[in-house]
């Protein structure tokens, strides 16, 4: 057994334990530290009163023996994680760490954990764990489990610089995506992908978009990968000029009906009040899928928005079988994420600009600096 001391290119040192040629395990040295820096929210608040504090000297979790420790590289910043700051979801973990977008590297595994090691580039996304044997669970249905935990609300997310997760939920990430590529694939994607896929769309059908942000510009780019025309229904200039670029073939305000009747749509916006306008614009048979976890009101729909066979329905959650799906899906289109990066410190800046629309494509914080 050797042991090796070296520096790696951004200047942390690297040991490395080596035996033979099998590398067992490497550490830097930071992990010698027993503190971690974290984003907390402690009461649910509005974000424009900045209600997540930074703390410098949490205890590194430490992973039970079917879970690992990720070393934090980016968090994606997501709508749901506006939601819980600020109190729309009902409190379920408090005081908690938001973030279900998380890239990192594995540093430390549990004692019955197999597939997953030290060194593994990983993410964890919303769905953290399942009970495995309700009924959901035991029909290919994990989403819904009765007694589920997600990351970043009933458990500790990612807006900080390391994480536990259940390694049975972790997902390796494909080598083509930086890390701060890779976070919005996360929930944006794989939620998108779930949405399309209930979309029930066709190669050569249409599809409207209400609402354009970190979900929707991935789903576009699936969309398209499958030969679907979409049209991109937004209230903002810079996301229908988005839209266009990604290759929308139509792109109008929110309300605005399309040029055509549409097959299937998707609102990933919080805003109930777009549901009638969605209605409207499918034609016979189609679908209205609501691609959030939170929606404001939705007001009294006319029946006959609703007859001839449409549907309504929302996406709850995902399954670990989507989330692979995706995730080899976006290396073979390939998906292009658009993303603003922010510091970890500055998440409730990065909140800020997401409910303020302001982010142009995916937020994502960047942990590991
Ligand atoms: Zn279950
Ligand atoms: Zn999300």
């Amino acid at each position: 057994m050797c042991m090796c001391y070296t520096a790696n290119p951004d200047g942390r040192h690297l040991w490395a334990m080596l035996l033979g040629d099998t590398l067992l395990h490497s550490l830097t040295s930071d992990t010698l530290s027993t503190s971690m820096t974290a984003c907390v929210l402690h009461h649910p608040a509005a974000i424009e009163t900045n209600p997540l504090q930074i703390h410098d000297d949490l205890p590194i979790p430490e992973p039970g023996p079917g879970g690992v420790l990720i070393r934090v590289a980016a968090c994606g910043v997501c709508r749901t994680d506006l939601h819980v700051v600020e109190g729309e979801l009902p409190t379920k973990k408090m005081p908690v760490i938001p973030g279900h977008q998380i890239v990192g590297i594995v540093e430390k595994t549990g004692s019955a954990v197999f597939g997953v090691d030290p060194g593994d580039r990983v993410g964890v996304a919303w769905l953290n764990h399942t009970c495995g044997v309700c009924k959901y669970c035991k029909t290919g249905k994990e989403n819904l489990c009765e007694a589920a935990d997600f990351t970043g609300y009933t458990v500790d997310g990612g807006y900080a610089t390391y994480a536990a997760a259940p390694a049975a939920f972790v997902y390796h990430l494909p080598a083509g995506f930086t890390d701060l590529q890779a976070a919005p694939l996360l929930c944006a994607g794989i939620i998108g992908y779930r949405a399309l896929k209930l979309a029930s769309l066709q190669s050569g059908g249409s599809l409207g978009i209400y609402g354009f942000g970190s979900a929707a510009h991935v789903a576009l780019q699936v969309a398209r990968f499958w030969g679907i025309e979409v049209y991109a229904c937004t209230r903002d200039e810079k996301h229908r000029k988005l839209a266009l670029e990604l290759g929308a073939v139509w792109a109008g305000g929110t309300t605005e009906q399309p040029p055509k009747r549409l097959d299937a749509a998707i609102i990933f916006a919080p805003a109930g009040e777009i549901v009638p306008a969605a209605l409207r614009a499918l034609d016979k048979g189609g679908t209205l899928v609501l691609g959030g976890i939170h929606m404001s009101h939705i007001p009294p729909l006319d029946y006959d928005w609703l007859y001839h066979e449409r549907v309504v329905r929302s996406v709850a959650n995902n399954t670990r079988e989507d989330g692979r799906e995706f995730l080899d899906l976006a290396v073979r289109i390939p998906v292009e994420t658009h993303t603003e990066a922010f510091p970890l410190r500055d998440a409730n800046r990065a909140l800020n600009a997401l409910k303020n629309d302001a982010i142009r494509g995916a937020g994502v914080l960047m942990c590991d600096s």
